[in-house]
């Protein structure tokens, strides 16, 4: 298998790029804002807990993410690959990570990093709450403060990454073809021959 993980602030494109990545690489894509939205539409009791966190533009906890990738894990054998889209966002998350594909005798094979300005990130992120449906695209407060939590707890998950040499970096403004055309190439130097 070949895992990667798209990493990035809150609309660094993370989800455009995935969609495009997956439909040309068909690995299985997970994302656990995708799959945290899901749990919230059919109101489970996972769905319920997250959204409290969510609606403040907060991270959920740990265990209840980490939880979820697991069960996704389990429930997914026979892929290529995982690309990982919003997961780990916290170091314990991506330890966590680490101990669930070294069971299944996996790896990530890399971390690709979107890097985008912060005025750009607001910019965005209002644009898409004008369409989107997202309650925490809406309000300005709600987005400064997830931009908040990916400085303060997620950004760290990059050195995890940095010091297994698994990082990589790719400009995310300009054109949609452009920075896919930028991760394939990243991808294909890296996938197995
Ligand atoms: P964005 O990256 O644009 O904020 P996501 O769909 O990835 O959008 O995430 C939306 C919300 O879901 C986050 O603000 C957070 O509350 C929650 N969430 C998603 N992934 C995680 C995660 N790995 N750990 C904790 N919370 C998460």
């Amino acid at each position: 298998m070949f895992n990667i993980i798209l990493f990035g602030p809150p609309g660094s494109g993370k989800g455009t790029q995935s969609e495009k990545l997956i439909a040309k690489y068909n690995f299985k894509h997970l994302s656990t804002g995708d799959l945290l939205r899901s749990e919230i539409s059919r109101k489970t009791p996972l769905g319920l807990e997250a959204k409290k966190f969510m609606d403040k533009g907060q991270l959920v906890p740990d265990e209840v993410v980490i939880g979820m990738i697991s069960s996704a894990l389990d429930s997914n054998r026979d892929v290529v690959g995982f690309l990982f889209d919003g997961f780990p966002r916290t170091a314990q998350q991506a330890d966590a990570l680490d101990k669930l594909l070294e069971l299944k005798k996996q790896t990530i094979n890399a971390m690709i990093a979107l890097d985008v300005t912060e005025e750009e990130l607001v910019k965005r992120l209002k644009k898409r709450g004008e369409t989107s449906g997202r309650s925490d695209d809406v309000n300005e407060q709600v987005i400064r403060t997830r931009i908040g939590e990916y400085h303060q707890k997620t950004a760290p998950v990059a050195d995890h990454y940095k010091k297994a040499n698994k990082a990589v970096f790719v400009k995310g403004e300009g054109s949609i073809d452009t920075i896919f055309d930028a991760l394939s190439r990243e991808i294909d130097k890296r996938l197995p021959k």
